[in-house]
């Protein structure tokens, strides 16, 4: 059982990788930001509380995410595996984590900690843009498409995300720090935890994850 939670900052790079390791591994991403901002975009009762929280920066609130990821991870493809993206992002979520891996039987065996320098987080986020079709990732500067505006994969259109604005991630910056970064200790206690420095060339990091997973 591959269960993987990929840990870091906002901008760490988290979707990033998540993407490579799912298709190398043939394992699901699961990434609640995504799943919650496909509640907001279908109107869903969920997705307009959702937004409240993501337009200020906030935390959605544990009991929401916490049945999310215990649905999803009921799923068929989840069996031998999965990566969870931006969650947990409180201990109460771990904690529940840990309670619903224990009742379907399934392991978090590796907790990978992306680490990055807090300065290079805004000018990512910043410049972060995704395509509106099939969710691929790109930096305008760092990581941008052969065709601006374009995605490289699929030639849909890329947006940029509503919350990827300067104060926004400020807020968000701050959450992580006062509600996040406790997991660090927490998966600590665990031995399952392994840092990888995220800073620098996309490829290279992944080759250092896939290391460690191997
Ligand atoms: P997260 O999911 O952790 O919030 P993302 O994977 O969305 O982070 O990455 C945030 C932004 O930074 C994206 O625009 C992405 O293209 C870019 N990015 C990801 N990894 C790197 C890297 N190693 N160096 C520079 N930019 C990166
Ligand atoms: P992300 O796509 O991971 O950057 O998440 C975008 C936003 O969704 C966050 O700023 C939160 O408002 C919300 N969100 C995503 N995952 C969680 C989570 N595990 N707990 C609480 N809120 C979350």
């Amino acid at each position: 059982m591959m269960g993987i939670i990929l840990l870091g900052p906002p901008g760490a790079g988290k979707g990033t990788q998540a993407k490579r390791i799912s298709a190398a591994f043939s394992i699901p991403q699961i990434s609640t930001g995504d799943m919650l901002r496909e509640a907001v975009k279908n109107g869903t009762e969920m997705g307009r509380l959702a937004k409240t929280y993501m337009d200020q920066g906030g935390l959605v609130p544990d009991e929401v995410v916490i049945g999310i990821v215990r649905d999803r991870l009921q799923a068929p493809d989840c069996g031998k595996g999965f990566i969870l993206d931006g969650f947990p992002r409180t201990i109460p979520q771990a904690e529940a984590l840990d309670r619903v891996t224990a009742a379907l039987a399934k392991e978090i065996r590796t907790v990978l900690s992306l680490e990055v320098d807090e300065k290079e987080l805004m000018e990512r986020l910043c410049g972060r843009r995704t395509c509106t079709a099939c969710g691929a990732m790109y930096h305008v500067r760092f990581n941008p498409p052969k065709a601006e505006g374009k995605c490289d994969k699929c030639g849909s259109s890329l947006i940029q995300r509503d919350d990827d604005k300067e104060e926004t991630i400020l807020a968000r910056l701050v959450n992580y720090r006062k509600s996040t970064e406790p997991l660090i200790r927490y998966y600590k206690g665990t031995g399952k935890i392994r840092s990888v420095r995220a800073s620098g060339d996309i490829d290279a990091i992944y080759a250092d994850i896939v290391k460690i997973l191997q």
